[in-house]
């Protein structure tokens, strides 16, 4: 990786950005490349190559033969945990430079943006133990003439569709479990949010993983996205993103009938009693909002509040938002960053439009911040007076933007939070245990908290109910999605004849 001299402010020059496959840094001279300009500066930073349909087939077929070849995909477990170690030690080693890119292009704040990376070579360590410990099964219940053993095999060639709000961590929640078991992989990042997917390839590599393992095919959706979904010789799919584009790579990996993994949007209830602490859960929604700029797939964007605690929560909850140090993405104090793209702040901005339209009305916030020359900031808003038939309590905006509710009764908390097409994640706020986990059983969701938010680890699986995906990824369950499963059944002895 190259070295950046100065990381305390935007570039001098945007970055230009070549495709990686076969273990070659690609940047020839017909390629042509998308500019991305930062969420927190407006400037461009990077120039991001444009793939195309034939650079697919290129990164399918070397990840094909590597495979193949069997140099990762039947090197023992040991070896491979070697290498991803290896990966993540350099990833902390270079932290602070992907931490840099990745604020900006995502317009994250630098401290979450470093907390991610950190987080991310947890993964690799996680994924280095499961690299050895993945097993199968032995049936010695069939008598003295046979025997049976189950084992898991890698799959193939997995192709890997990231989206651009956790460019990162949803890449180091995925990869190394995928190669855990010795796949090889073509990943296509956002076109929006391409860099530290590259350096990761090139860390893998540096770390010793075997050229053609890891490619990485930049560009846009309809192109190279639509192409891997479609290419027949992909075994597998990972895709995080929106429902709508989720949609549509399912339809298009029927083409070969690829194992499919889909992990989509969400409209996540928070619910909270007025038995919780409440200035413990005041504090906990605000995070669960603004993390990201509520720009996260878990974000709490429902707030079901106990009627007889509204008053005093909402406002506890105001006052812990405009607390919220929203800024300069490089101040290390900042908490809340920028939004991605004009059109998604105006997406997003259109939603406050509706809210009054459907007879809520903004309580608080929603307005822009000038912070920095050329920044998409927007202040954490809170809608009220909203019903969960409106739109904007059914729909994922996907910005910092918080539908209250009110219930009376555990039915009809339970009632409201399900009345959702989505099923990702929920939230309960309160101290009575019996009432929390017989809460958070009848709660459709993947991802659940019980007085917390937006926290764990690398063993949790993550995913969704209903439109919010299928599959899991992550924990022990991650790596054996990316496996086929093979029964073996061995004859013991000498064979007792069917024709004598
Ligand atoms: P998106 O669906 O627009 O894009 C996701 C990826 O798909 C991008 O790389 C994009 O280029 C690609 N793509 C677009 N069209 C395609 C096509 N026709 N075929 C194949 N690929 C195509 O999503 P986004 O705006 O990048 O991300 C935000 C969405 O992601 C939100 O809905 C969010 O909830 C979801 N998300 C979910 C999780 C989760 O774990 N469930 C995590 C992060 C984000």
């Amino acid at each position: 990786m190259n070295e950046i001299s100065k990381l305390s402010g935007p570039p001098q020059q945007p970055k230009r950005l070549g495709l990686f496959i076969d273990g070659k840094n690609e940047q020839r001279d017909e390629l042509e490349f998308l500019p991305r300009s930062s969420p927190g500066y407006g400037m461009e930073v990077t120039h991001v190559a444009l793939g195309t349909a034939a650079d697919v087939d290129k990164a399918v077929a070397a990840a094909r033969r590597v495979f193949d070849r069997g140099s990762w995909s039947r090197m023992p477990g040991a070896e491979r945990a070697r290498i991803l170690v290896k990966a993540a030690a350099l990833i902390r080693e270079h932290a602070e430079e992907l931490a840099y890119w990745e604020t900006l292009e995502a317009g994250k704040p630098i401290s979450q943006s470093r907390a991610e990376i950190n987080d991310g070579a947890g993964h690799y360590e996680y994924c280095a133990g499961l690299a050895q410990t993945l097993h199968g099964q032995t049936f010695n219940t069939y008598g003295d003439d046979l025997f049976g053993l189950v084992i898991r095999e890698p799959m193939g060639v997995v192709a890997l569709i990231n989206p651009w709000n956790f460019p990162f961590i949803v890449l180091s929640e995925r990869l190394p479990y995928i190669l855990a078991s010795g796949n090889s992989v073509v990943i296509k990042p956002s076109e929006m949010t391409s860099y530290t997917t590259l350096a990761m390839a090139s860390i893998l590599q540096e770390a010793g993983l075997p050229d053609g393992v890891v490619n990485v095919v930049t560009g846009t959706g309809p192109v190279v996205g639509q192409a891997l979904a479609e290419h027949r010789d992909v075994e597998a799919i990972s895709f995080t993103g929106s429902t709508r584009t989720g949609e549509a790579v399912l339809r298009a990996s029927t083409s070969n009938f690829k194992k499919t993994s889909l992990e989509l949007g969400g409209k996540n209830p928070q619910i909270v009693f007025a038995d919780a602490d409440l200035e413990d859960a005041a504090d906990g929604v605000a995070f669960g909002l603004c993390f990201n700029a509520g720009q996260c797939c878990v974000s709490g964007s429902r707030l079901i509040i106990e009627k007889s605690a509204q008053e005093e929560f909402v406002s506890l909850l105001s006052e812990k938002l405009k607390r919220v140090r929203i800024g300069d993405n490089f101040d290390s104090a900042s908490q809340m960053g920028a939004i991605v793209s004009t059109q998604h702040r105006d997406k997003i901005e259109s939603y406050l439009t509706l809210a009054q339209e459907e007879g809520g009305h903004v309580a608080y916030g929603g307005e822009r911040l000038s912070i920095t020359e050329g920044g998409r900031f927007l202040r954490p808003a809170l809608l009220a007076g909203i019903t969960n038939n409106m739109r904007v309590a059914q729909e994922e905006i996907f910005g910092p933007v918080l539908s209250v509710m009110t219930f009376e009764g555990q039915d009809q908390a339970v009632q409201i939070a399900n009345d959702s097409p989505y099923g990702l994640a929920a939230s309960i706020w309160t101290k009575n245990i019996d009432k929390a986990l017989g809460m958070i059983r009848r709660v459709r969701g993947g991802r659940t908290w019980i007085n917390t938010t937006i926290a764990g680890g690398p063993g949790q699986p993550l995913g969704g109910y209903r439109q919010s995906g299928v599959g899991r990824e992550g924990g022990l369950t991650g790596v054996e999605e990316y496996t086929e499963v093979k029964s073996i059944h061995v004859g013991v002895g000498k064979r007792n004849h069917w024709i004598s």
